[in-house]
């Protein structure tokens, strides 16, 4: 019956979308984007484009007020229809800066009130799951990955084994899935608590590519007391969030992935479902142009996949009968969870910077193609 509740016209797939607020720190000017009502977003265009509003409408709108526990309600359904054996994809969409980090996992320093989409997801299968425990018995398991230029990379291994098997940090992705796995060789850890979850988000969070450099080493900056290195830290905060330049190792996408398989326990069967919750890359680095070297690679690997993503959501959107799963790992990695029977929510982030508005503008045309 929760299934019913997140079904609408269009299908399976959602498109949900937030406005940042200003920040602590910025000069609020006038914001560029506005929740008119519940499901229509109103951007101020410059006026010599004749018109000064444009409005789209998407299956939410959250103002820049919107708290994580409110974005969580409304994803609640979705994340419950897990247990009952679904392939659910949450995606966060948007350019560097505009909130997907904030939504997906939440800001950097934590407190219950901040707790993103992640952690409230986690800790309401296992709430659910206890109070069925009379009828199904539930295993949660998480996988951590992230692909960079067409790799994908186990985020869950331990320091010791990267250094020394780097290879092994390399994954395929097996054609068809079995049991709804299909990085073979990764790993995937039971969990049993929040705490277990939060556990293994650090070791991910350690493991990504963003970290590997000391200088964008941010969890271990942040611990030094030293005042260059928090000058540092400050300054690339800036470059990464303000002026929404590349930052150093840009990847595709990090993802955790939760599988649940369910027992009934008077009749015995079993229900599999999963739940991806990808926090992809900024999407400015699509079209970004005057970088050079690695930073190109990066940024035409991720133009090409959230292209193709795209492309993908699309032609499910537009119920076509081909899908173009196999342009990018990404969407070769989602194939099992998106279509079919699967639930896909896309949540779109505007910043609300009139700097930002070129950005915006292709983010909301992004959504409306995939809506
Ligand atoms: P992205 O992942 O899209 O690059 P972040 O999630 O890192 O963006 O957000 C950029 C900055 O804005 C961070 O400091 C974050 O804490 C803050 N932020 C984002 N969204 C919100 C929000 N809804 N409320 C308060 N602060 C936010
Ligand atoms: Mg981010």
């Amino acid at each position: 019956k929760l299934y019913n509740q997140v079904q609408d016209l269009k299908g399976n797939i959602r498109v949900y979308c937030r406005i940042r607020p200003f920040l602590p720190g910025q000069l609020p000017g006038l914001s560029t984007a506005e929740a008119l009502d519940s499901q229509t977003i109103s951007i101020i265009t410059p006026a010599k484009n004749g018109k000064g509003k444009k409005l789209f409408t998407f299956n939410k709108v959250f103002g820049p007020s919107a708290s994580q526990e409110g974005i969580f309600s409304d994803t609640q359904p979705l994340i419950r229809s897990v247990l009952d054996g679904y392939n659910v994809c949450i995606f966060a969409y948007g350019q560097t800066g505009s909130g997907k980090t904030y939504t997906m996992t939440g800001p950097k320093e934590l407190t219950p009130e901040s707790l993103g989409v992640n952690y409230r997801a986690l800790s309401d299968l296992f709430a659910i799951s206890k109070q069925r425990k009379d009828s199904m018995s539930y295993d949660v398991s998480v996988q951590m990955i992230e692909i960079y230029n067409e790799q994908v990379r186990d985020l869950l291994v331990s320091d010791g084994v990267k250094e020394k098997y780097p290879w092994r940090n390399t994954l395929e992705i097996r054609n068809s899935s079995q049991n709804g796995i299909n990085l073979p060789n990764t790993n995937i850890v039971p969990v049993s608590s929040i705490s277990d979850v939060i556990e293994l988000m650090n070791i991910g969070l350690k493991n990504r590519a963003v970290g590997s450099t000391p200088m964008n080493d941010r969890s271990s900056r942040s611990h030094r007391h030293n005042f260059l290195l928090s000058f540092l830290d400050s300054v690339f905060h800036y470059f990464d969030n303000v002026l929404n330049l590349p930052s150093i190792y840009a990847c595709v996408c990090s993802c955790m992935t939760v599988h649940v398989q369910g027992r009934n326990l008077t009749s015995g069967s079993i229900t599999r479902g999963s739940m991806h919750l990808v926090d992809l890359a900024g999407s400015e680095r699509a079209d970004k142009t005057g970088v050079a070297g690695d930073r190109l690679t990066e940024a035409q690997h991720i133009n090409h996949s959230l292209s193709a993503l795209g492309d993908v959501i699309a032609s499910l959107a537009q119920k076509q009968s081909h899908v173009p799963y196999r342009n990018s790992k990404l969407t070769q990695l989602l194939q099992d969870s998106l279509g079919g029977q699967s639930k896909t929510l896309m949540f779109i982030h505007i910043s609300p910077e009139p700097d930002a508005l070129g950005e915006t503008v292709s983010t909301l045309k992004f959504a409306e193609r995939v809506s």
